[in-house]
């Protein structure tokens, strides 16, 4: 999906993270980091995807429940200040159920399983045939939340633009029924990491798959991580050349180290050899441990104060809630249905 040049003018902002566990690396490079710099030009929602973390965990619920503060906390630690963002959690906001059931009458089955995203986790979650089906249909309540906003721009992993693509195909449908523009197409914004992988390098880092470097990870945790870290596996001796693509430890460089000559330099002198899997892993470490040592503190201050926290989910849901039942009186009109 093509990216345009966002920033033109004030955009509506909506993201959200299933509450499925605390956020990592990837979050923060795919999309926190981007949020954090828009609450101050845009208008910007975060969701906190209650609803959607049960479509693949409704038998363990307190998976879901037990994280939702644990997702707030990770918010505020790394900057994203609840008087420039609403910070909402889904399941307050009925407006998106309602929508998810009207948009669901212009979707087929067929659509649904053409989505390459959502075909991936199936089979990584080896559903079989047992697919939840609020599961299957999970892109339609993410088009739910986008166009409940109105939201124009979308910081996401690159995993999200099956998506937005459906969300926006959603969008025209019901503009087509209507006869006018009652609603907007979004379009995404990727950062220049848009799918960190996991230390081994055979995955996307993500919650459920238990293989992240959490915001809130310890300095052990952190080291044990870097030292596990998939390298290249031809670089034997310290002196022969090393391959950069594909070393996971030059992939994180990249997308954390803030000194991009820096680290230029470093891999061509690791192409040409001399230097070892050793000396880049403690570079790395020591830029992950700087970087997360103050997001650790906040986030465990903010755990400190849980009361705080459901006050600024309470307060964010609140408007939101307001906010979203428009769209909804807009589509319901649609199909007829505001008759009192
Ligand atoms: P789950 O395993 O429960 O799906 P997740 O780790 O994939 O969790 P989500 O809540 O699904 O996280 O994703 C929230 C946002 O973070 C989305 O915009 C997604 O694209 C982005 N994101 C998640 N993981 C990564 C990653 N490894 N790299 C870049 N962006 C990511
Ligand atoms: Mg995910």
């Amino acid at each position: 999906m093509k990216q345009e040049q966002p920033f033109e003018k004030s955009e509506i902002i909506l993201t959200g993270d299933r509450a499925t566990g605390p956020l990592h690396l990837g979050h923060y490079v795919g999309s926190l980091k981007q949020r954090v710099s828009l609450q101050w030009m845009h208008e910007q929602t975060i969701l906190v995807a209650d609803m959607q973390g049960l479509t693949d965990n409704a038998h363990n619920p307190t998976k879901v429940s037990s994280n939702i503060l644990n997702v707030v906390a990770d918010y505020l630690a790394v900057g994203i200040e609840p008087t420039q963002t609403t910070i909402c959690l889904q399941s307050q906001l009925p407006a998106l159920a309602e929508l998810t059931m009207y948009y669901s009458n212009l979707v087929s089955i067929a659509r649904l399983e053409r989505n390459p995203t959502v075909k991936s986790e199936i089979k990584s979650k080896s559903f079989g045939r047992s697919i939840p089906t609020g599961f299957f249909t999970y892109p339609i309540s993410q088009a739910a939340d986008i166009t409940a906003f109105k939201a124009t721009l979308i910081p996401v992993g690159d995993d999200q633009l099956p998506m937005l693509e459906q969300t926006n195909e959603i969008v025209r449908k019901v503009n087509k029924l209507a006869g006018k523009k009652i609603l907007d197409e979004c379009r995404p914004l990727l950062s220049n990491a848009p799918r960190l992988p996991s230390t081994d390098g055979k995955n996307k880092m993500s919650k459920t798959m238990g293989n992240a470097i959490n915001l809130g990870a310890s300095e052990k945790e952190i080291s044990a991580a870097v030292k596990a870290m998939y390298t290249d596996p031809s670089h034997l001796r310290v002196e022969d050349p090393g391959q950069v693509d594909g070393n996971i430890v030059f992939t994180y460089l990249d997308a954390f180290h803030p000194d991009k000559k820096y680290i230029d330099g470093l891999k061509s002198h690791y192409k040409q050899g001399g230097l070892g899997d050793g000396t880049t892993k403690k570079i790395l470490e020591e830029c992950l441990q700087d970087m997360l040592r103050p997001i650790r503190e906040k986030r465990a201050e903010y755990l400190n104060d849980k009361a705080q926290l459901i006050n600024i989910l309470k307060k964010g849901s609140k408007s939101a809630r307001e906010n979203s039942e428009k769209v909804l009186f807009d589509v319901r009109g649609i199909f007829g249905l505001n008759i009192f």
